[in-house]
């Protein structure tokens, strides 16, 4: 990673990076989005989440289920979120281009490299056991309201992070089984997010929680069924905004949209405070303090067993922990220095005019994002034969689709 070099480096570790614009949608409002990359940036992080306890005395929390029932949970604090520095891949020399998955895609966890999944093993603080995020970048349509998908006129569009939990990740994966739906494809076309627009609702903007809409076609490319292109000056806005580098977010803001790195010392300081919370909370529970919980008044709705529903809470996040075939699915990791996006750069046209004839200069291994952007966007018109052409680059796509447009 790279850092910047200020009268405040080194303050919180390694400095910060900038945050690129995140989606952030209000309650009952929709974006529609188009997908311009099929992989995602993915990394284990760890929430340092200390238990609040005030003169001996737990403090709990009450929070609302979708069927608006309620629960209760301890309350927490807020220090942020660590990348995980367990590892993820091991270098496989007798194959290079498979490494063999390390301790975090086993396991998920590596109490050898990393400090923090060293804590949640050996003091079994299931709350500090790294979980999988997900930061995709993504190009936003404008609508002619928050609660439409109708694209406004004339058009616009900017691009945006939209960061995911591995659960959210999840059904947005499930989504893209609605693009085969919405063409009627059999199993032989690969799908790819920017076949279709990708429609996401917030039903809670509070507790971020989002539903996928049934995808739509797409305005701003050729109709992958039909070859029509709907609306060629949304895909001006599009393409003109996505092709200039300087416009998406990088690696390190990727990154940073999944959690921060500090160093040693300052993640060791927050670790502490999470670690004594957590041994004070144990011995409250165990009676050997004279506090005890607290009964919030008119939390227990009838039917509502809060151990039960802490229980399931915590189920709720081994089942997002321990799914290390997803976690490989999206976007290979690399306990630190990789970013599954780094190859971004690589497939960005460095000028917008793609004539140079030397649209490979940068180019990945096979399997870089350069690649599969070019194969999505080659698929505009012939999505049969999607998969084919490893070798183009996104400059000559862009260069065809100008020519087409
Ligand atoms: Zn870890």
């Amino acid at each position: 990673m790279q850092v910047d070099i200020d009268e405040n480096s080194g303050q919180g570790g390694f400095g910060e990076v900038e945050k690129f614009d995140e989606l952030k949608l209000e309650t009952g409002e929709v974006a529609r989005l188009a997908i311009l990359v099929s992989q995602a940036a993915a990394y284990y992080v760890h929430e340092l989440k200390p238990v609040e306890i005030v003169g001996g005395v737990i403090q709990m929390e009450v929070k609302n289920r979708k069927d608006k029932s309620t629960y209760e949970v301890p309350k927490t604090g807020w220090k942020g979120r660590r990348i995980c520095t367990g590892v993820t891949e091991i270098p496989n020399p007798a194959d290079p281009e498979h490494p063999l998955p390390g301790p975090m895609q086993l396991k998920g966890i590596d109490p050898e490299n990393c400090i923090v999944c060293a804590a949640a093993a050996e003091l079994g603080i299931l709350e500090l056991r790294a979980i999988l995020r997900y930061a995709i970048p993504v190009v936003r349509i404008t609508t002619t309201s928050r609660s439409s998908t109708d694209i406004q006129d004339p058009p616009s569009a900017k691009i945006c992070v939209l960061p995911l939990t591995a659960l959210q990740y999840r059904e947005f994966a499930t989504t893209l089984k609605g693009i085969r739906e919405l063409y009627g494809w059999g199993p032989e076309v690969k799908v790819t997010p920017s076949m279709a627009d990708i429609v996401i609702y917030c039903e809670d903007a509070g507790f971020r929680r989002y539903a996928w809409r049934t995808p739509m076609r797409p305005h701003w490319r050729k109709d992958p069924a039909t070859g029509d292109l709907r609306n060629p000056a949304l895909q001006l806005a599009v393409l003109g905004l996505w092709r200039n580098p300087a416009n998406r977010p990088t690696a390190e803001q990727l990154e940073a949209a999944c959690g921060r790195r500090t160093d040693l010392a300052f993640l060791q300081a927050d670790l502490a405070e999470v670690i004594d919370s957590y041994a004070e909370k144990k011995a409250i529970e165990a009676g050997e303090r004279t506090g005890g919980r607290t009964a919030p008044a008119g939390t227990a709705s009838p039917g509502t067993d809060a151990s039960l529903a802490e229980g399931l809470d915590d189920l709720e996040s081994i089942l997002g922990d321990e799914t290390p075939a997803t976690a490989t699915a999206g976007a290979a990791v690399d306990g630190g220095e990789a970013d599954d996006l780094a190859g971004l750069e690589e497939f960005a046209p460095g000028e917008p005019a793609a004539g140079n004839g030397n649209g490979h200069g940068a180019a990945e291994p096979a399997s870089s994002p350069a690649d599969d952007i070019a194969e999505e966007l080659g698929g505009a018109g012939e999505a049969e034969a999607a998969g084919a052409d490893e070798g183009e680059s996104f400059d000559d796509i862009l260069g065809a689709l100008d020519g087409l447009s």
